[in-house]
Parts: structure tokens; sequence; C-alpha cells
């Protein structure tokens, strides 16, 4: 299948939707704001963007999106960034709330303090990423990722400290590569969601 035939779905109830739009398409891939149960039918892949995740739970279980979205990122490719990490981990600190359990993670919310609120800050890839360029990466509110499970590759670090985890088809992001010029992070969800969609 080539790229052109990809349905991608961005959850759309709220949050930072309109560039992956982009993004996706600049990549021949076909988005599909998702809204309700049924956008969910026949997409290869859906990434859940940044916004703010307690919102974010509220709108989903609003929505009837709570269930099918859960089984979804459980099964399917699914791609989390900042709240959307937060959404897919295992485990959500600082404080507390429900999750989907998709990857094996811990995340505590907004925990860079105060001062570094929001930031932009250049980051090295590890040995599971697809080439040895640091790249671009755009902090805002964002959470830290605290555990990692041993099922879990890390593939972008700050630091020593991990931004960017793929668990099989699950991956997650703390930063927002679709604030970036770089379109490789979407080439990547683009190509993980070809493989295992
Ligand atoms: N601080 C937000 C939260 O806890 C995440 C911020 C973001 O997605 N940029 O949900």
């Amino acid at each position: 299948m080539s790229s052109q035939n990809l349905r991608i779905g961005i959850l759309a109830l709220q949050g930072a939707v309109q560039p992956h739009v982009e993004k996706l398409r600049a990549l021949s891939a076909e988005p599909v704001e998702v809204r309700q149960p049924k956008d969910l039918d026949g997409l290869s892949g859906i990434i859940l963007p940044g916004g703010e995740s307690t919102t974010m739970i509220q709108l989903l279980k609003l929505n009837h999106l709570w269930d099918p979205l859960a089984r979804f990122t459980r099964e399917r490719p699914a791609w989390g960034l900042c709240a959307g990490t937060i959404l897919l981990a295992k485990e959500v600190v600082h404080p507390a709330q429900e999750s989907f359990g998709a990857i094996d993670i811990s995340v505590s919310r907004n925990a860079f303090g105060r001062q570094l609120d929001s930031f932009i800050e250049i980051v090295s890839p590890t040995d599971h990423w697809v080439d040895q360029n640091r790249q671009e990466a755009v902090f805002i509110r964002a959470p830290r990722i605290t555990q990692v499970g041993s099922g879990c590759d890390i593939l972008f670090q700050m630091k020593s400290e991990p931004i960017m985890v793929r668990q099989g088809h699950a991956l997650a992001t703390t930063f927002h590569p679709e604030l970036s010029t770089s379109d490789i992070f979407h080439r990547y969800f683009v190509d993980l969601s070809e493989q295992h969609g």
C-alpha cells in the first residue's frame, strides 16, 4: 500500500489538529478528523494531539469515544503527542487521571515547572531511531516520562531523559513535531501505520 491510500485519524475534539492535517497531506496520507466512534472505521492509525488532557477525557466520554478509542489504541497504530501521550500512558501522576494504558510508561503532567513551561531544545535520537540527526523539539507545558517499561524503545531523549518512546504500534512524544519544519516524525508514523495498520 502507498501512503496515498492511507487514512490516518486525528482526534479532533480539542487541541492542535490543523498542523497535523497539513503534515499528513504533505506526505500524501489522508487525514481524517475523529469526533465520533464511526470516524474510527477504516483508519490505519490515529494521532492524539497536544491540548489539555483533562478536557479531552471529558469530551471523549461525552462523545462516546472513550471505549472505542481505548480499544483502538491498544490494538492499532496510535501516536500520542504531549496531552496525547498522557492519554496513551499506563500511569499518570501530578495529578493522577484515567488513561488508555496503550504504552507502558508513567508520566508526570506539567512537570517542567513554571519558568520552563514552554521552550525549544535540540534533542538527540537513540540507536532505535531511523538516523542520527539531532532535531528541534518544541515543548509546551509538557509532561515528563518518569518510567519506561522493558518492552518500550526510547527513540529520542533530551539530555538523558526519554521524550519519545515506542512500544510496538504505540508511539508517544512529549514535544510537538507538528510545530517544527521537519516532517520526519510524521513520516515515521505514516510508515508505522503502513506496516501495522
Ligand atoms: N499540560 C497539558 C496536559 O496536562 C499538555 C500540554 C500539551 O499538550 N501541550 O494535558
